[in-house]
């Protein structure tokens, strides 16, 4: 029994979140999760919230509230909808957990005991008026090269101009308005990223299988320019890990925590504790420590492409730099973007669905099934509501869905709610044996693969053997003449559908409950032997017929939800 360790890129606690986002690390990760259970293998699923930095700090003062209370709010509502749409997490865990607090601590512990940690003094804009340093994006001015008046502190959104803080003419604060800025001395603890350059070159190098889009990012930040860069790691905030050393404040670090960019990839680790005293697992470590029982561990994250260099970098360094034996990831899955009706989705706007709109107008497979069988794999993809009606309505209804319906019907009306016996194979049934069992190898080839559209494609190819199966056997023309042929037909049929429920568990998990429970059966067994797993529904056993598997989009509905979702326009 093989054994995956799997992460999804955890999302920033501050909102809730669109279906880009979850595409883009979430789902897919889900669906590689189900399928690894699926065949038999050991999994443990881990996602979390990002809970630290100032977003957070900024979201919860908008909202009236102390943002321990703000967070740990935010983590029910994720949590919530994240098993609205059947996220199979082991665990959904917090970095701002006291787990994730002292492991972090423990990491920069070891950072500096390697001789990786330095320590910068910086000039920092500090306001008076919000009795805090401001980070450079919630400082604004006129910017000096084009004149825009709101440029941001580290970017002019006008002339893409990188600044720096003290370049704006005019500087205020994004938080009050203040105008009452100044220019203060501070340290911070840097980790010498550049010395690990070439311990990460070996290890990005060592990964052959990777793809390109993934390396190619992580060698552009490895050597492009003066190569990688020494990074901060500590802010002066108030939320987030308190910046200590073996259970004392750091020296000179007081009142300081970590960067959120530091402890979020920790919580992974962090996590698998969280699982473990939550009492759903134990011994976490024979995930994480090659020396304690994780050499045998495949590790798989999943990702949208703007994180790939903090996890092909800057996580690595951290583990690396530590000098313990821990799990490092062997495989990295990115994904490009999707995107909103000919645009971008935009929360300020209000522009395209919300994870929770989602859900309240249709079930999670629906959605599940044209997300993941249009992910931006290769490039970005676009969503669309007469895509997403055409593919919910043609592959979901009228192939998977019309399948069962007409199956499960013909059987109550000729044979009875029982599977008929009588009647042996012929040459068409063993021609749709030899095509499924091509069609699931190459499928488990793609799943494997984490060929997330290339598997979609395959599944429904499968679903389309059996229509076709049926429409040219025919058993209602049959019947009339022969009814031991056509129950023989309807018995494969049925099996047809216990074989779909499986096969399709990882993207459509309520569709096989819905199955399976119609099917009268609890097993779920892969089809390792084709012609065996269409054997399982035995002659005389007994089923029901389910209600409409899926509905059909009606074009009234779908005019609506297009009008609902576009946003306002600016
Ligand atoms: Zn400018």
């Amino acid at each position: 029994m093989a054994r995956h360790l799997i992460t999804s890129a955890i999302p920033y606690i501050n909102g809730i979140k669109h279906l880009g986002n979850l595409v883009g690390s979430q789902l897919p990760a889900d669906l590689f999760a189900r399928y690894q259970r699926a065949r038999g293998n050991e999994v443990l699923f881990l996602c979390s919230t990002d809970e630290h930095g100032t977003p957070a700090e900024l979201a919860a003062a908008k909202a009236g509230q102390p943002v321990a209370d703000y967070c740990a709010e935010m983590h029910s509502i994720q949590s919530k909808i994240a098993d609205g749409f059947r996220l199979s997490f082991d665990h959904f865990g917090r970095s701002s957990s006291p787990q994730n607090h002292a492991l972090t601590q423990h990491f920069a512990g070891r950072l500096d005991d390697a001789g990786l940690i330095r320590e910068v003094s910086e000039k920092q804009m500090y306001s008076h008026a919000d009795g805090r340093f401001l980070p450079d994006r919630y400082i604004e001015g006129t910017c000096p090269n084009c004149g825009f008046e709101d440029a941001r502190g580290d970017q002019c959104d006008n002339c893409t101009k990188q600044l720096d803080p003290t370049d704006l003419i005019n500087p205020r604060s994004t938080i009050s308005g203040s105008t009452d800025l100044e220019e203060r001395e501070t340290k911070h603890l840097f980790l010498c990223q550049s010395q690990m350059r070439e311990k990460l070159q070996s290890w990005i190098d060592s990964k052959a299988d990777w793809p390109i889009l993934t390396t190619s990012i992580a060698n552009k930040w490895l050597n492009d320019g003066d190569g990688l860069q020494d990074r901060g790691i500590t802010r002066d905030l108030d939320w987030g890990v308190p910046v200590m050393k073996d259970g004392d404040v750091w020296p000179g670090m007081e009142g300081k925590v970590f960067y959120v960019w530091f402890d979020a990839p920790i919580e992974y680790i962090a996590c698998s504790q969280e699982w473990e005293e939550a009492g759903k697992g134990s011994d976490w470590q024979r995930w994480w420590r090659t020396d304690k029982g994780a050499d045998d561990v495949t590790y798989t994250q999943f990702m949208g492409k703007d994180n790939v260099p903090f996890h092909t970098l800057s996580f690595p360094a951290t583990i690396l730099g530590s000098g313990e034996p821990w799990k490092l990831v062997d495989y990295i899955k990115s994904f490009n973007y999707l995107n909103y009706d000919g645009g971008q989705f935009s929360t300020s706007r209000g522009r395209g669905v919300f994870m929770d709109q989602a859900l309240e107008i249709l079930p999670a497979d629906y959605w599940r099934w044209w997300l993941l069988s249009h992910a931006p794999e290769s490039s970005d993809s676009e969503f669309t509501w007469e895509n997403f009606q055409q593919s919910v309505n043609k592959d979901l209804a009228d192939v998977l869905g019309n399948f069962v319906s007409r199956v499960t019907k013909f059987c109550r009306s000729k044979f009875g709610e029982e599977v008929p016996a009588g009647g042996a194979y012929g040459d068409t049934e063993t021609a749709l044996i030899a095509e499924l069992t091509t069609r699931i190898r190459a499928y488990e080839g793609h799943m494997t693969a984490m060929e997330v559209r290339k598997s979609a494609q395959e599944l429904r190819a499968i679903w389309v053997a059996g229509n076709e199966y049926l429409q040219n056997a025919a058993p209602w023309s049959v019947f009339k003449t022969d009814p031991e042929t056509a129950a023989m037909q309807i018995r494969l049929a049925l099996n047809l559908i216990r074989l779909y429920a499986v096969l399709s568990s990882p993207f459509i998990p309520d569709a096989k409950d819905t199955l399976m429970a119609a099917m009268q059966t609890s097993d779920d067994s892969w089809p390792d032997d084709v012609p065996a797993a269409l054997g399982v529904l035995q002659p005389g056993h007994a089923f029901t017929v389910p209600d409409v598997t899926f509905c059909k989009i009606a074009d009234a509905e779908r005019e609506e939800w297009q009008e609902r979702f576009a946003g306002t326009r600016d």
